[in-house]
């Protein structure tokens, strides 16, 4: 009876799906070096995956997971060139066959995609959209399947990545997530590629409401992203150049 009037109920989609052992397989994985989440999202019928922002110390982790839940990798994409940690992409490509991905304007050769907005990657029943994001870097896209935006270092929960590495802007990032991340659904769940203070997800809503860059104008934003005087990463003069060979050949 209660079965019955739970799944009568117009705006339980989800729960719906979740009644009938439908919904996407997902994993959200921390790498604590970096402080990187690194996402697995898959078909639960075709066990075909995506891994978006892997890490390399992590490769063996993540084959072990996609072995024991019996996924396929078809994808191995990154939200942006990482500063922080070295990309797993070429070993999960190596180890799985998978295609790997980035930014048409991330500047890497190495990927087998140029992802551009617009983009999409289908991966059993599921499509994941690119948009770009940039700012933080020239390159960055987010990615957007399924009511789930991975943000990247572009929109961080209650922040938004910096600005002031090489090709970073301010203002592209302000446009960004004004223009673009915010004209999603609220109840958009947030996935961003880092959190420091141990926060996992988010929404769009939320994050209207409370976070304080989103509260600046864009002169605000620029005067305050231009003056956060952010120590760099500990990986960084290792990672840059890693990372645009995907990780390998170093
Ligand atoms: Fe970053």
């Amino acid at each position: 009876m209660l079965l019955g009037k739970r799944l009568a109920f117009p705006f339980s989609t989800k729960f719906q799906q979740a009644e009938k052992g439908v919904v996407m397989i997902f994993r959200q994985l921390f790498d604590s070096e970096s402080w990187t989440y690194t996402f697995l999202i898959a078909d639960e019928t075709t066990r075909e995956a995506i891994i978006i922002d892997s890490v390399r110390d992590q490769t063996e982790r993540e084959l072990k997971l996609l072995e024991e839940m019996d996924l396929k990798l078809v994808y191995a994409i990154d939200t942006h060139v990482h500063a922080d940690h070295i990309t797993a992409l070429g070993r999960l490509r190596a180890a799985t066959g998978c295609k790997t991905g980035y930014s048409v304007h991330g500047g890497v050769e190495c990927a087998d995609l140029s992802l551009k907005d617009g983009d999409e990657l289908t991966f059993g029943k599921y499509t994941l959209k690119v948009l770009e994001t940039p700012g933080h870097t020239p390159g960055c896209i987010s990615f957007y399947v399924d009511g789930m935006v991975f943000s990247g270092d572009a929109l961080l929960i209650r922040g938004c990545g910096r600005t002031d590495f090489p090709g970073g802007n301010a203002n592209d990032l302000y446009h960004s997530i004004n223009d673009k991340l915010m004209t999603l659904p609220d109840d958009t769940l947030v996935y961003p590629g880092h959190d420091y203070s141990g926060k996992m997800v988010s929404t769009i809503g939320e994050e209207k409401k409370h976070n304080p860059r989103l509260a600046l104008d864009e002169d605000g934003f620029v005067d305050l992203m231009n003056n956060l005087n952010l120590e760099l990463p500990k990986q960084l003069h290792e990672a840059l150049p890693a990372n645009k060979s995907c990780g390998e050949g170093i």
